[in-house]
């Protein structure tokens, strides 16, 4: 199964895609998590990537794109995968469609977490207090301004990807804002449709 989990930042992909991926055998492809590993490893894309990743903008789209070509070809990836974070844009999107039927692959499902705007921010604001009380450093784009320029790449940038899979009909629109048990459930329902 090849499902891709679409949202702004913040609206529990992650959480999700570790839920589902467990459930159903998937692998969870995070380019977040790729890059930040790329960062801590100070590997060429790290480097590159750190500018953009600080300021809230998106990585180059053919950095990303390369990684994620090379790491959906891995064994591990071979029973399905959940893209959580990827796409973010038109042209990736085409991409990865180009990429899944160099590999005979296809996409079953996009899964939309939808939630708003503030209720982000106000789990954002949470997240940063937690971190300061358990005496950790705030990441330099989980910084409040960042967050905002973040929402704005979001809904200029990856939101249009919205009508792109919806108009393919493989678009399942999901509460995000329910409590973490019940999106999981509407996740597995949607899955089943
Ligand atoms: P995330 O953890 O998915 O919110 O990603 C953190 C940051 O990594 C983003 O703000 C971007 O700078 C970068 N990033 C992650 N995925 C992508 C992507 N598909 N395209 C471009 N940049 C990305």
């Amino acid at each position: 199964m090849m499902l891709i989990f679409l949202g702004p930042p913040g609206a529990g992909k992650g959480t999700q895609a570790k839920r589902i991926e467990e459930r159903h055998g998937l692998r969870q492809l995070s380019t977040g998590d790729m890059l930040r590993a790329a960062r801590a490893a100070g590997t060429k894309i790290g480097l590159e990537a750190k500018a953009f990743m600080d300021r809230g903008d998106l990585v180059p789209d053919r950095v990303v794109i390369g990684a994620v070509e090379e790491r959906i070809q891995n064994p591990d990836c071979a029973r399905g995968v959940i893209f959580d974070g990827f796409p973010r844009n038109v042209a990736q999107a085409e991409a990865l469609d180009a990429m899944l039927a160099r590999l005979g692959k296809k996409l079953d499902a996009v899964i939309q977490l939808k939630v708003d705007d503030a209720v982000l921010v106000a789990r954002q604001a949470n997240r940063v207090k937690e971190t300061l009380a358990a005496g950790q450093a705030v990441r330099e784009d989980d910084k409040p301004e960042v967050l905002e320029h973040r929402l704005k790449v979001y809904h200029g940038q990856t939101a249009p990807l919205i009508a792109y899979y919806q108009g393919r009909g493989l678009l399942r629109v999901v509460d995000g804002m329910a409590a973490i048990d019940a999106v999981t459930a509407s996740i597995e329902a949607a899955l089943r449709k």
